[in-house]
C-alpha cells in the first residue's frame, strides 16, 4: 500500500475518532444533565409536597386558635387559606406535571384526601362552634382522632417523598452510570486518537524522514570512500530530503565523471610515458634489428588491442616488406607493392572502416562484407617514405581499444624518425668505412672484416688468402703529371680490383697507393693465380690525362694463404713480406709467401714500401 494511502487512511480514522470522542463527550454531558434534572425534580416536588403539609398544619392551627381565642381574624385567615386550596386534582396537577410517577401520585392523592378529611372535620368543628357547641368543636379539633389523622397526612406525605427520593436516587444513579460510560468511552476515544496520531506521526517520520536519511547517509559514506558504484535511492518526495537526494545524485554523477576523466588522464599519461620511453630506446638503436625489437616490445603496449606489422620500403625491389610483426596480424601479407596501399600512395593515414567511408587498401585480405578496422600509417621523414606502420584488430578483439589515433600518429612519426636516423647513421658509417677516392672499403673496414674472416676461417677450417697490391713508382705520377693524375691512377686501379673481386671476397684501399684483398675459401695456388691475373689487368690499364698518356701502370703483389703458408694470425704480415720481396725482386711481379712468415713489423714494411 502506498505511503500516501496509509497516511490518508490514518488521517481519516483520526478525524472519525475525534468525531466519536466529541459525540461521547456530548452524550456524557447529556447524562449529567439528566442527573441534574432528576435532582431538580426531587427538589421541586419536595417543595410542593412540603407546602401541602404546611397548608394542612396552618389550617389546623388557624381553626384551633379561633376556637381557643374566639378571635375572628383566625377564622378569616382560615377561610382565606381554605379558599386558596383548590380541588385535589388542581393541587396535585402541577406535581403530576413536574413528573411524578403514578405510584407517587396515588400516595400523594391519598395524603390530599386525608387532608381534605381534616378540612371537613375543621369545617364541622367550626360549624359546631358557631352553633354554640364549643366543647363539641374542641373535641373534634383537639381529639386524638384528629391528631391521628394529622399524623397520617404527615406519614402519607413522607411516604410520597420517600418514593420520590428512591426514584430520584435511581434516576441519578442511572444517569451517573450512563455519564460514566460515555465519559469512559470518550476518554478511550481520546486515548486511541492520540495513540493513532502518534503512530501516524512516527510512521510518517520513519517512512519520510528516518528511512531516507539512513539510506542517504549510507550512500554519502560510500561516496566519501570514492565508491561511486553505490546507487542513490529514488526519492521522489518534494521536500528537503528530496532536494538532498537530488544533490547526492548530482554529486555522484560528478564523481563518476571526475573518476572517468582521471582514469582517462592516467591512461593518457601511461601512453605518453610509453611513447617517450620508446622514443628514447629508438634513439639508442644502432641497427634495424635493435629498432625492430623496440617496436615489437612497445607498440603492443601502446595499442594493446591491435596486431600489426612494421613494413620497410625496398626500393630496389619496388616492394614494401615486413620487417617485424606483433600479435599475429592476418589481414595483410608480408610483402606487397607500395601502390597497393592508399596510405603510401597519398602519404597520409588511411583507415577504410573508420568514421568516414573510404576504400580498403589492395593489400588487405578480408571476407566480403567484413572489412576489419585497419589503420595504415605511412612512415616518412624529410618527405621520403621509409615504410608503413600497419595495425588491425588483434585476434578475438572486435574493438580496437581506446588508444587515440593521435598517439598512433605520434608513434608512426617517431618510428619514421628513428628509421631515418638509422639510415642516416648507416650512410655515415658507410662513408666512414669507405674511401672517397676509389669507393672501396678503407683500412678501418679492413680491420673489422679481417677479424671476422679470421674467426670464420678458424671456425669453419677453410683457407683464407690475403693479396697485398702496391702500385710501382707511384710517386712519379704525382711528380710528373700532378696529384690529380695520381688520383686518376688510384681510381682506375681500384676499379680493376673491384672488378676482379667475386662474392664473398673483399677489396680494400689499405693506404696511399696500396690495396688489399681478402679471399675466403681460396687456397694458396688459386690465390697466386688470382694475383697474377690482377697484376696483368693492372698492367693493361691505359689512362690518358688530358692530352698526355700516363704510360704503363704496374703493381707488385704479395700473396699469403693461411693455414697453407702461415698461421691465420700472421696472414697479413706474410702477404706483406711477400710484397716486399716482389718489390725487392724488381717490381711488376707476384710473390707468394713461403713457409712461416717472417716477423716483419708493418712499420718497417711501410718504411720499405
Ligand atoms: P714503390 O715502387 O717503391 O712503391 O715507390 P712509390 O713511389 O710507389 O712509393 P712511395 O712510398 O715512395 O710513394 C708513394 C706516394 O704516393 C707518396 C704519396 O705522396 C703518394 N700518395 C699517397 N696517397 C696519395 C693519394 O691519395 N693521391 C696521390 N695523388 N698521391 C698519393
Ligand atoms: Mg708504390
Ligand atoms: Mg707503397
Amino acid at each position: 500500500m502506498r505511503l500516501a494511502t496509509i497516511t490518508n487512511w490514518a488521517y481519516g480514522i483520526t478525524v472519525a475518532l475525534t468525531f466519536v470522542t466529541g459525540t461521547t463527550m456530548l452524550l456524557a454531558s447529556n447524562a449529567q444533565q439528566d442527573e441534574r434534572a432528576a435532582v431538580e425534580l426531587r427538589h421541586s416536588l419536595g417543595k410542593a409536597t412540603a407546602r401541602l403539609n404546611v397548608d394542612t398544619r396552618a389550617l389546623t392551627d388557624h381553626a384551633r386558635q379561633f376556637l381557643d381565642t374566639g378571635d375572628q381574624s383566625y377564622l378569616i385567615a382560615y377561610r382565606r387559606e381554605l379558599a386558596d386550596l383548590g380541588t385535589v386534582e388542581r393541587r396535585i396537577a402541577h406535581i403530576e406535571d413536574a413528573g411524578a410517577s403514578a405510584d407517587e401520585l396515588a400516595a400523594l392523592k391519598e395524603a390530599v384526601r386525608w387532608a381534605d378529611t381534616l378540612h371537613d372535620e375543621q369545617s364541622a368543628a367550626l360549624a359546631a362552634n358557631e352553633a354554640g357547641d364549643a366543647a363539641g368543636a374542641r373535641k373534634i379539633l383537639f381529639g386524638p382522632e384528629y391528631e391521628r389523622e394529622l399524623d397520617r397526612v404527615d406519614m402519607l406525605i413522607a411516604r410520597f417523598q420517600d418514593l420520590l427520593d428512591r426514584r430520584v436516587e435511581d434516576e441519578v444513579r442511572a444517569a451517573t452510570g450512563v455519564a460514566k460510560v460515555w465519559r469512559g468511552l470518550s476518554e478511550v476515544a481520546i486515548a486511541v486518537t492520540g495513540l493513532l496520531f502518534l503512530c501516524v506521526l512516527f510512521f510518517v517520520f520513519r517512512q519520510r524522514v528516518l528511512r531516507p536519511v539512513v539510506k542517504l547517509s549510507d550512500v554519502v559514506n560510500r561516496l566519501a570512500a570514492q565508491d561511486f558504484a553505490v546507487e542513490p535511492p529514488e526519492i521522489g518526495q518534494i521536500d528537503e530530503i528530496g532536494d538532498m537526494a537530488q544533490a547526492i545524485r548530482v554529486f555522484r554523477e560528478n564523481g563518476i565523471e571526475r573518476q572517468r576523466l582521471e582514469s582517462e588522464r592516467d591512461a593518457d599519461l601511461a601512453v605518453r610515458d610509453l611513447l617517450s620511453r620508446m622514443t628514447q630506446r629508438m634513439q639508442g638503436c644502432d641497427t634495424l634489428d635493435d629498432l625492430k625489437g623496440v617496436v615489437q616490445r612497445f607498440v603492443p603496449e601502446i595499442a594493446p588491442a591491435r596486431a600489426g606489422r612494421l613494413y620497410l620500403v625496398d626500393e630496389e625491389r619496388n616492394a614494401v616488406v615486413a620487417a617485424c610483426s606483433w600479435l599475429s596480424p592476418i589481414h595483410s601479407p608480408r610483402e606487397f607493392p607500395p601502390t597497393a596501399c592508399w596510405a603510401l600512395r597519398r602519404g597520409l593515414v588511411h583507415r577504410p572502416s573508420g568514421g568516414m567511408v573510404d576504400v580498403p587498401c589492395q593489400h588487405l585480405d578480408f571476407e566480403e562484407g567484413h572489412l576489419p578496422d585497419t589503420l595504415c600509417l605511412p612512415l616518412t621523414a624529410q618527405r621520403e617514405t621509409l615504410g608503413l606502420l600497419y595495425l588491425e584488430p588483434a585476434a578475438g578483439n572486435d574493438d580496437v581499444g581506446p588508444t587515440p589515433e593521435i598517439y598512433l600518429n605520434m608513434l608512426a612519426e617517431n618510428i619514421g624518425l628513428a628509421l631515418a636516423n638509422l639510415q642516416l647513421r648507416d650512410a655515415l658509417r658507410e662513408m666512414a668505412m669507405a674511401d672517397t677516392l676509389t669507393g672501396l672499403a678503407n683500412r678501418r673496414q679492413f680491420d673489422a672484416v679481417l677479424e671476422q674472416q679470421l674467426d670464420l676461417a678458424h671456425r669453419e677450417g677453410r683457407p683464407l688468402s690475403c693479396v697485398m697490391i702496391d702500385v710501382d713508382h707511384f710517386k712519379k705520377f704525382n711528380d710528373t703529371f700532378g696529384h690529380d693524375a695520381g688520383d686518376a691512377v688510384l681510381r682506375e686501379v681500384g676499379a680493376v680490383l673491384r672488378g676482379a673481386t667475386r662474392e664473398p671476397e673483399f677489396v680494400f684501399r689499405y693506404g696511399g697507393e696500396e690495396f688489399t684483398m681478402l679471399l675466403p675459401g681460396v687456397d694458396a695456388t688459386q690465390a697466386a693465380a688470382r694475383a697474377e691475373e690482377i697484376r696483368s689487368r693492372i698492367g693493361a690499364i691505359q689512362i690518358a690525362y688530358g692530352e698526355r698518356d700516363l704510360g704503363r701502370i704496374t703493381a707488385s703483389i704479395g700473396v699469403a694463404c693461411a693455414p697453407d703458408q702461415c698461421r691465420l694470425s700472421r696472414l697479413v704480415l706474410s702477404a706483406d713480406a711477400a710484397l716486399l720481396r716482389a718489390k725487392a725482386n724488381g717490381r711488376d711481379q707476384v710473390e707468394v709467401a713461403t713457409g712461416p712468415a717472417p716477423n716483419v713489423p708493418q712499420e718497417r714494411r711501410a718504411a720499405a714500401g
